[in-house]
């Protein structure tokens, strides 16, 4: 005799919200009253001195994480969105230009493309990992296309090699959105290092974070100056500093602060073990939940690994004759975090009405741009079936499960599954 499910009525399998257990501790707390101590909250200044690159704890972090990543070069902003708009600068994208992304990412893996005027253009993803791969990107490059956005989705790499491949053969830039999946390895390397500059987020969602933050990285020496050019009012030096080119050296403020920095620093001493624990964590949903019916588990290509920004579950609701709107409310009744959804990007109201910057529909409807782009509902027929009937998501960005949690959210799938038919 099972339980009755808690949707209705029944006893819920757990009984509490599963808080959101913070990395942040004494570590960080010591250094950032050191700062504090210090008086100098942030040392950048806008103008050609020692200060245009920041603070000693800004340049501390950047060698650190350049050390941590097998990288040359690091250059801390003030968010992901701030690093993707800083290296889309560098590569010289211009207005009309079109530029490749996903529809399964974060909006600003896309928005950061129209910050420069430039058009995205959504390629399908792969099924298995939710990623773009180079066929789907292969078969969206036009005469204006410039450049692509890879974002290695929930923490699993995208297949990099076919990939920059196919983008050193069509003179193509690659910018990796790694935001989700730092520490993740791909054939010996990490994640965020495998393209032309990586972007890492340090928000407070993400496995390492300094509040607000972010991380471009790239073995480029040119393209690494270029960002912090970007970084900080690159114009306004452009008079005492020899540049090579001026292309989109415009003024944004995308300073990493000394006090967010010095939580940096102690931060990525702890990703190493924040990844071990959500892979564990995420094994043993694995192992509970594999053998349930019509549940496809994460795929974790041979060359990779999986650092689960989220836990993505494909399950075939057709199969089982229930909606994945009542599966989800009877887990989410009875204490289990599932999302119904994952963005697809091209759906949003900016795009299918194509209206970003002012009123007259820059830049789809200008000079600039000579491109025919599409937005209409079948572009990605495979992030449109996940988004529509497929995809079924555990929170584990902002969750930190113990075991014994681990294993109350499996028997809450197993109840559930138990009782399809009261669902
Ligand atoms: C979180 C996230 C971003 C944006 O990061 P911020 O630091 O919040 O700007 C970009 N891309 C992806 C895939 C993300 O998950």
């Amino acid at each position: 005799m099972v339980d009755k499910l808690a949707v209705h009525g029944g006893p819920k399998t757990i009984d509490y919200k599963i808080d959101y257990q913070s990395y942040i501790g004494e570590e960080e707390r010591q250094a950032v009253d050191q700062v504090m101590t210090s008086g100098v909250l942030s040392q950048y200044l806008g103008c050609w001195h020692p200060d245009f690159y920041g603070g000693p704890r800004v340049k501390q972090f950047e060698s650190d994480w350049s050390a941590f990543f097998g990288v040359e070069h690091s250059v801390a902003v003030n968010s992901a969105t701030s690093g993707l708009i800083a290296a889309l600068g560098a590569i010289g994208i211009e207005p009309g230009d079109e530029v490749i992304v996903s529809p399964w990412t974060m909006a600003a893996s896309a928005t950061s493309i129209l910050v420069w005027g430039a058009v995205p253009v959504f390629a399908d993803i792969e099924d298995k990992t939710f990623n773009l791969c180079a066929e789907t990107i292969e078969r969206r490059i036009t005469p204006y296309t410039k450049a692509v956005v890879v974002t290695d989705i929930f923490g699993h790499p995208a297949d990099f090699e076919a990939i920059m491949k196919l983008a050193r053969a069509r003179g193509l830039k690659v910018i990796e959105d790694t935001a989700q999946a730092p520490g993740a390895r791909y054939r010996g390397a990490y994640a965020g290092t495998l393209a032309d500059i990586g972007v890492f987020s340090l928000n407070y969602h993400k496995h390492i974070n300094t509040g607000e933050g972010g991380v471009c990285v790239t073995r480029d020496a040119d393209l690494a100056e270029r960002m912090r050019l970007i970084r900080n009012h690159g114009e306004a030096v452009a008079k005492d500093k020899p540049m090579s080119s001026l292309v989109n050296i415009v003024g944004f403020n995308f300073r990493l602060t000394e006090l967010q920095a010095a939580i940096g620093i102690e931060q990525l001493k702890k990703l190493a073990r924040i990844v071990e624990e959500r892979i564990a964590t995420a094994d043993g949903l694995t192992a509970g939940l594999k053998s349930l019916k019509g549940v496809e588990v994460p795929y974790v290509r041979s060359d990779s690994t999986h650092v689960y920004y989220i836990y993505p579950l494909k399950v075939d609701f057709t199969a089982l004759g229930v909606s994945r709107t009542r599966v989800a409310a009877a887990l989410r009744a009875e204490g289990v975090p599932v999302e119904e959804f994952y963005e697809n990007v091209h759906r949003l109201p900016i795009y299918q009405n194509r209206i970003a910057y002012g009123s007259k529909g820059f830049p789809w409807r200008s000079d600039v741009y000579r491109g025919d782009v599409s937005y209409q509902l079948g572009i990605c027929p495979t992030a449109e079936r996940l988004y529509d009937s497929t995809y079924l998501g555990i929170e584990l960005c902002a969750a930190r499960y113990s075991d014994r949690e681990t294993r109350l959210i499996v028997q809450a799938f197993q109840k559930v599954w138990q009782q399809l038919d009261q669902v």
